[in-house]
């Protein structure tokens, strides 16, 4: 073995580098989050390559003192930290005094920067870390950094990188969420000359979402704002309709950074539970507010991970300002304690469900969702490259083009074209902030109907019948009712999805056990042995739901009674199905949402089967009053067209 020595420096700052620097988007990152650390109220980054060619990042912030500029690139150099109590209660996004050195480290890099009131600026070059002299410049106040040549010193992460498209969109991805967890910031973003992101930096986070996401994923969000217990949290969450083939467009901020959190996610999609089709996922922009001191940063070098100090009230305080959302736009309130709200505002979770909230433990104990798929990884740009950016997977709903805001002239960033010397941000004029808001289109939240609406002209309110401000047309193929609403649409409703949904919330909100009916004659259902089993060892479940059933061996189960609104002809399918449901099942409260699920469907009038008017106007009335929007699977009940929409069909709109 050679002798052991301690490695100079410049290596030392090479391995160091290799963790805060992976990829061009960690630089991106760890120099917008320095311009934002200096009070910026705009951020332009430029991209030549993917960022292999150039980077560069102008911001108008607070600037360096001249004579602090080489201590900047110094490693653990830091304006931001003290005392190891300030690591209790980190302010902003950076802390590690790590960045600049390790950027330095694997570069060329070039500063000019200026303070605020200070008669001039002064520029600094490094090459591979070693800096030069610094120098008095003309320069507008705030700082611009200019990064060239990445990883020319570390020919084994220069191979790593991906194509320069991958790196660009990966960037991309990035600016996306630094746009979103700023709003109050304006991010202007350029790749090869082009501009691909412009927030206006009003404040507003709808204007940031429609700015950074588009239009046809700001359509489908409904604003979400509640907390409790110290935990706040606001933003927009997308319409159970309109959820999406992953959780790409999942996006959380805790203080004002984004991260990457199980715990988060899981509570979004709790939120979510019996309302979302299966295999479709919730997005959102979702900014989580706590005290510094209830959450640790210092987890991982990239900073993407926190920790909470309690888990549990930021989940509770997500979990239920996405419910009451969601309930307020209609949705089934859940009438009885589901898993989470079971826990109640105070209660213990199940089996300490956050207490260690990590991937495994989620898809292991998964006390939520019985619909819900095996949690993924959350996509990332900073990890799995090339991460998958926001808006890749937001398809246009109506084959629109994705239309970017038309931003006002006069912005504070002129264009930075060619090879133009590093531009940086004048304050001249108007503060970017009191640019216009962007002619952002309301898109209100269908209203829920309520109960009772203004009778239709011509109905007396005699009859209970009469009263309803609805009117049924008929039926049509046997499954969907024709609806004619006191609002002047017609409503399509699926008359098996909404009895469904009718008994599921009835069933599971039942207090009482319900009512049987004794077989004339036991059925005797062969299972298989492990079916049987399986069956047998969850009899109370089965007794509560209104099953009498008994072991007949070999796998067989003889049935007494069965629930009263269970046709005996379905009962051997219907046990077969609860069987399936209690092997998929990973908790007591997932097996017993799951035979709700089998009992709701076959108790529910079928498609197909002819329904008595009586029958109708109650699943009409439920649907009309909101209370029935989804069936327990998440698929809409009913379908809504407008006059608008059918007169377009007829070509007279
Ligand atoms: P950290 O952000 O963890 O403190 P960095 O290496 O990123 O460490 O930056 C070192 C220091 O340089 C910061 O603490 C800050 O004082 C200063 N600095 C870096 N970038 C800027 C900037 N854009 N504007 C003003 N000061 C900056
Ligand atoms: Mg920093």
């Amino acid at each position: 073995m050679p002798h052991i020595q301690q490695l100079p420096p410049h290596v030392a700052d090479l391995i160091a580098a290799g963790e805060v620097v992976e990829r061009p988007a960690s630089v991106v990152k760890e120099l917008v989050e320095n311009a934002l650390d200096a009070h910026s109220s705009a951020v332009v980054v430029e991209l030549r390559r993917g960022g292999m060619g150039l980077i560069r990042v102008t911001d108008n912030g607070c600037g360096i003192a001249p004579g602090e500029l080489p201590t900047a690139f110094l490693r653990h150099a830091t304006s931001k930290l003290r005392s190891p109590g300030d690591l209790g209660r980190i302010g902003t996004l950076g802390f590690r005094g790590e960045a600049l050195a390790a950027i330095s480290a694997v570069s060329r890099v070039e500063i000019r920067t200026r303070r605020q009131g200070d008669g001039a600026g002064a520029s600094l070059a490094l090459e591979g870390g070693v800096p030069g002299p610094v120098e008095e410049t003309g320069a507008p106040e705030g700082t611009t950094i200019l990064v060239r040549d990445l990883f020319y010193n570390t020919p084994a992460r220069l191979k790593f990188m991906k194509k320069d498209s991958a790196e660009t969109a990966a960037v991309a991805g990035l600016m996306q969420h630094l746009a979103l967890s700023r709003p109050d910031v304006s991010f202007r973003f350029l790749k090869d000359g082009t501009e691909a992101l412009h927030t206006p930096g009003d404040g507003r986070l709808d204007s940031a979402v429609y700015a950074a996401l588009g239009r046809d994923f700001a359509r489908s969000l409904l604003p979400v704002k509640g907390g409790g217990d110290g935990v706040q949290a606001a933003g927009f969450v997308t319409r159970p309709l309109q959820g999406r083939g992953s959780r790409a467009m999942q996006a959380f901020f805790v203080n004002g950074r984004f991260i990457k959190s199980q715990l988060l996610t899981a509570a979004l999609e709790e939120g979510y539970r019996n309302q979302i089709m299966k295999g479709r996922f919730p997005g959102c922009v979702l900014a989580v507010s706590l005290p510094a001191d209830q959450v640790d940063v210092n987890v991982h070098p990239a900073k993407t991970q926190v920790k909470f100090a309690r888990e549990q009230a930021v989940f509770q305080a997500v979990y239920h300002t996405v419910l009451d959302a969601l309930a307020a736009e209609g949705g089934p309130v859940p009438a009885a304690p589901a898993p989470a709200a079971a826990l109640g505002k105070t209660a213990e979770p199940p089996g300490g469900f956050f207490r260690s909230m990590d991937a495994k433990t989620y898809r292991e104990q998964g006390a939520p969702g019985a619909a819900r798929p095996p949690a993924k990884p959350l996509p990332s740009w900073d990890t799995e490259r090339p991460g998958p950016r926001l808006s890749d997977s937001a398809p246009p709903l109506r084959g629109e083009a994705p239309a970017r805001p038309a931003l006002g002239r006069g912005t504070p960033f002129p264009p930075l074209r060619g090879d133009a010397p590093p531009s940086v941000l004048g304050r001249e004029g108007a503060a970017p902030g009191a640019r216009p808001a962007l002619p952002v289109e309301e898109h209100p939240p269908v209203p829920a109907i309520p109960r009772r609406s203004p009778e239709l002209p011509g109905q007396e309110p005699v009859e209970p019948e009469r009263e309803a401000p609805w009117r049924i047309a008929g039926e049509v193929l046997r499954t969907y009712i024709v609806c004619e609403s006191g609002t002047g649409e017609v409503w399509l409703i699926d008359k098996h999805a909404a009895h469904e949904r009718v008994n599921f919330d009835r069933m599971k909100a039942a207090l009482e056990p319900p009512m049987r009916q004794a077989l004339l004659t036991p059925a005797a259902v062969e299972l298989g042995k492990e079916d049987g089993a399986l069956l047998l060892e969850n009899l109370p479940l089965l007794e509560d739901s209104g099953f009498a059933c008994e072991d007949f061996g070999g796998g067989t189960v003889l049935v007494r009674e069965v629930p009263a609104d269970l046709d005996p002809e379905d009962v051997a399918a219907t046990l077969e199905e609860i069987a399936g449901k209690l092997r998929e099942g990973r908790s007591p409260a997932e097996r017993r949402e799951g035979l709700l699920h089998t009992m709701a469907c076959k108790a529910a009038i079928k498609g197909g089967w002819k329904s008595g008017p009586e029958e109708l106007r109650v699943l009409v009335d439920k649907v009309q009053s909101g209370e029935v929007r989804y069936c327990p699977h998440g698929r809409p009940v009913a379908v809504k067209i407008t006059r608008y929409e059918l007169e377009k069909l007829f070509k007279r709109a």
